[in-house]
């Protein structure tokens, strides 16, 4: 049985902490500065461009000529069940943001439904809307539909200005609860969120680290990735380093201080 929220090693091997991608959502809108090399948004104007109709017109939609959003968020309802269709388990990564304010909330209940289904997988669902996250999770816990212990879900901090998601993070209750510092942009303090000191009585389960990918990317100093791997050591909290740029070019899963970090929450996942 694969431990829960740790994806298969092919997958770890590739840099990635998810297996599989599951595409609930298509279109959005550009969040924080995060946002200025968004790989959803490139694959999304190559897409628009494929000669099968069906394809072509679900990113017409979402991406204009220019390869700019439309703004217009698309709830792909006839995915819903691709989980359940899948016997083998697997990690599963929500994209885009399962929190986009235009979303209807009964599309947010049918996937937690068909998540709450698929129990021999595991999901993460990371977003940059963690206010809009905790109103919908909130509504979705008075149905008792809220939380699920195969759920986990993280916040982007791509700079130290965006550590407070972390702060509305801690009031949901989860099973485990994440940072995506992916790309990071500078360096963060998160000992406040990572010590068991925070008033909220919870801690980070698991901080994922990466750099910027593509043509245009900005870069990611190398000593803010060490210190933020310091920082989850001395607190015994797992560090997973995605990629690093090593002589300009793209590393996935690299050594950093003579090793990798590959390192999964450990659980126990209890619901708080
Ligand atoms: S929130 Fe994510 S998917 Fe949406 S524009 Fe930003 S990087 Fe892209």
């Amino acid at each position: 049985m694969q431990k829960p929220f740790r994806a298969s090693e092919d997958s770890i091997k590739k840099g990635k902490w998810w297996d599989l991608g599951w595409s609930l959502v298509e279109g959005c809108q550009t969040v924080d500065l995060s946002c200025q090399n968004c790989w959803a948004r490139q694959q999304a104007q190559i897409r628009r461009n494929q000669q099968n109709p069906k394809v072509r017109n679900r990113y017409t939609a979402v991406v204009d000529n220019a390869g700019c959003w439309t703004t217009r968020i698309m709830p792909q309802w006839s995915d819903l069940n691709r989980p359940l269709r899948r016997k083998k388990p697997a990690v599963w990564s929500i994209w885009n943001d399962f929190f986009a304010e235009e979303l209807p909330i009964d599309f947010q209940e049918a996937a937690i439904v068909a998540m709450l289904h698929s129990f021999k997988h595991s999901f993460l669902i990371l977003t940059k809307r963690i206010e809009r996250a905790a109103v919908v999770l909130r509504l979705l816990e008075k149905a008792d539909l809220w939380p699920l212990p195969n759920v986990g879900v993280g916040v982007s901090v791509p700079t130290q200005e965006f550590a407070w998601r972390i702060d509305h993070l801690f009031k949901i209750p989860a099973a485990m609860r994440f940072v995506s510092a992916e790309p990071l942009l500078s360096g963060l303090d998160l000992r406040r969120h990572l010590d068991d000191g925070h008033p909220t009585g919870k801690r980070l389960d698991w901080v994922i680290c990466g750099p910027e990918t593509g043509r245009h990317r900005r870069p990611t100093r190398i000593e803010h990735v060490s210190d933020l791997l310091d920082q989850c050591v001395c607190r015994g909290v797992p560090f997973f380093l995605k990629a690093l740029e090593i002589d300009g070019r793209v590393n996935k899963l690299p050594e950093l201080h003579n090793r990798l970090w590959d390192q999964t929450p450990r659980g126990p996942f209890v619901v708080l």
